[in-house]
């Protein structure tokens, strides 16, 4: 009672904390005594509060001690009642015991908190299984890449040969591992580029041709006409997909066929999407109907399925399903038991792509060639420095570099690249970013501040590096090499920064480039002679002659030194605007090539593919340069 200080406790109130009737006192310090002190100064505040109308609630959770000793916690509610004249009389409120809930609470906080931790403690270590895997698969494979030129006995050649194609299932296999627990802790990435389907489907059909056809099967695909060529989509995912759903369908069909459909439903006109619907069916052993839903899930498998005969992980689907739906599509399973079975996916609002013109890049290198097309690279000499602390990794891209005029310098660890960079100022670095005593990262760091070595290009080796890192080696580095490297990756990389030249096999003369900046990659693909022939017919004609003369001043002045900007910079959003920029300027003149080339490049700006990002504005130059020559010579001719 607020008028006579009067208070009450009910037997309930009481035996919650344990005591009898008769042992509490009817006064407010026997509450004071037996409440929490901190808590008990939270009760009086929050009475003054709701009596002066700042909370409109009375509703607190305290500690209160039990006769035994031990504290409860006590879940406190109450009102005030007035009487007619609006004045308070008292206080009535319950008491209720939360300890248990508490706890329960407190338990499965600590449960999940537990759990998170395991998970991340799980893909921190997938992540780190993976990398120590890589580095001596980097040796297997890149050492049976060199033995592959050396060995010409038939036999041993097989051998070799099993060896390479069992190192790289087993790279696919550490690489599934790795996927899954990436996709699980949603850490993965999804980079959109132009992806011809049809060319997919037959390309990873290829993959089984040899099974295909010795169990004889027919193999069909059909796609309705009005199908585009190229969709926007992440090609390295979509592969994956069409992989499990097409090895699963090879694996569990003994004879018939295995035909592939897929079709597109325009979706919106306007911007040009469609809904992208395929399937894959077989004549196999068919899917029970109860097991539909089950084989989707991570390591299941139909049950009742013989494990010798099939083999496999339980993965495939499971890691197909989600990549499905990463990319906003649905997958099912139909068909009846040893009747075939049929796996359908659909993907809607997918965007087509119109322009042909910007995907002929050829985007893998070819295996054991140095992506010439026959023609032969000469190197200038040159130092490299090699920086690895595991010696078969220095060794083996040692062993990539011996036919090429570099003086090779190796360091163990980062502390040693950064002296041995400062005593040799070598045209190259190639650095692993795992290493004991200074990280690639740090010697990196270091380097590049420095006045003499801060020119030194440096080509971080690495296996895929965890999220984050990516972003800062990429902004650090002036390139990346993915371990297992290739011997025709390495060399591309280095053709970026070193100066060389090409030999023709076609022709006596070597076609020498100035340095790899301005050599701009243009082979021998329809777009690329396309682009070739314009460079050639502008200079013909007067009228278009002059727009180039002012195209050349917007790209030689501004644009060129906004170029250098961004190239140091590498800022996304920056190269953004100079892509939109230069593209503005390249339609104003109807420039193709440069069209092209800015079609490119704003593809992989958009899919933060920074690699390629770097690589295409690295040929920038050249195509400006390129452009002067021909005026040049015309300007040349003309006069003569
Ligand atoms: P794995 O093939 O390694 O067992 P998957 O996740 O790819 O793992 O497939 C899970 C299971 O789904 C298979 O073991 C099989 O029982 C069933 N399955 C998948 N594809 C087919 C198919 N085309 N025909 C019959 N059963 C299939």
């Amino acid at each position: 009672n607020i008028q006579t200080n009067e208070v009450y406790y009910s037997s309930r109130w009481k035996g919650i904390l344990g005591y009898s009737d008769d042992e509490i006192e009817n006064n407010l310090s026997a509450f004071e005594r037996l409440v929490d002190p901190e808590d008990g100064k939270k009760v009086f505040t929050l009475v003054e509060d709701y009596f002066s109308g700042k909370v409109d609630q009375f509703n607190i959770e305290l500690k209160m001690r039990h006769k035994n000793g031990t504290y409860r916690n006590i879940l406190s509610r109450a009102f005030a009642e007035m009487d007619a004249d609006g004045q308070f009389i008292r206080i009535v409120g319950t008491h209720m015991d939360i300890t248990e809930q508490k706890r329960a609470e407190e338990e499965l906080k600590k449960a999940r908190e537990e759990a998170d931790a395991a998970n991340r403690a799980k893909s921190e270590f997938l992540a780190n299984m993976s990398h120590e895997i890589r580095t001596p698969m980097n040796a297997i494979l890149g050492f049976t890449e060199i033995l592959d030129e050396k060995i010409h006995d038939e036999q041993y050649r097989s051998y070799l040969s099993m060896i390479g194609v069992s190192g790289r299932l087993l790279m696919t296999l550490i690489n599934e591992i790795l996927d899954f627990s990436k996709i699980e802790a949603g850490k993965m990435k999804l980079e959109y580029k132009p992806v011809n389907p049809v060319f997919v489907f037959k390309e990873i059909a290829g993959m089984f041709s040899q099974e295909i056809e010795e169990k004889g099967l027919e193999f069909t695909v059909k796609t309705d006409l009005n199908m585009p060529e190229y969709l926007l989509f992440d090609e390295v995912r979509f592969r994956q997909i069409i992989l499990n759903l097409l090895g699963n369908a090879v694996k569990f069909t003994e004879s018939g066929t295995i035909k592939i459909e897929a079709e597109t439903q325009i979706c919106d006109k306007a911007f040009d999407t469609v809904d992208f619907i395929f399937s894959v069916e077989d004549t196999g052993i068919g899917i029970a109907d109860e097991q539909k839903e089950n084989i989707f899930n991570a390591f299941e498998q139909q049950t009742g399925q013989d494990h010798a005969t099939y083999g496999g992980t339980g993965l495939g689907l499971a890691i197909t399903r989600r990549l499905v739906e990463m990319m906003g599509g649905v997958i099912t399973a139909s068909g009846k038991k040893s009747r075939g079975s049929i796996f359908t996916v659909k993907f809607q609002n997918i965007q087509k792509v119109n322009d042909v013109n910007i995907l002929e890049e050829k985007n893998d290198m070819p295996i054991n060639s140095d992506d010439s097309g026959g023609s032969v690279i000469i190197f200038d000499k040159a130092a490299i420095l090699i920086a690895d602390d595991i010696k078969v990794n220095r060794m083996l891209l040692h062993e990539f570099l011996t036919d090429y005029d570099f003086e090779i310098i190796e360091a163990e660890n980062g502390r040693q690249a950064v002296d041995l960079a400062i005593d040799h100022h070598p045209d190259l670095i190639l650095m692993d970013m795992k290493m004991p005593v200074m990280c690639g990262q740090k010697a990196t760091q270091i380097l590049k501040i420095g006045e003499d070595t801060k020119d030194i290009p440096i080509v971080a080796v690495t296996a895929p590096p965890m999220q984050g890192t990516k972003e800062k080696i990429s902004v650090l580095c002036d390139g990346y090499l993915r371990k297992p490297v290739r011997k025709s990756e390495l060399i591309a990389k280095l053709r970026l920064f070193l100066k060389h030249s090409i030999k023709n096999p076609n022709s006596s003369y070597p076609v020498y480039s100035d340095s790899g900046r301005s050599e701009t990659g243009w082979s021998e693909t329809g777009s690329e002679i396309e682009n070739e022939r314009q460079f050639e017919t502008f200079t013909f004609d007067p009228k278009s002659r002059k727009q180039l003369s002012r195209l050349i001043d917007i790209l030689t002045t501004s644009l060129m030194s906004r170029w250098e900007e961004i190239n140091d910079m590498l800022i996304m959003d920056d190269i953004r605007q100079f892509c939109a920029d230069l593209d503005h300027a390249a339609r104003e003149y109807s420039f193709r090539p440069i069209i092209n080339f800015c079609d490119k490049l704003y593809i992989n700006i958009e899919s933060y593919n920074v690699v390629e990002v770097q690589k295409l504005l690295a040929e920038f130059p050249g195509i400006v340069e390129k452009l002067e020559k021909n005026m040049l010579m015309h300007t040349i001719n003309q006069e003569a």
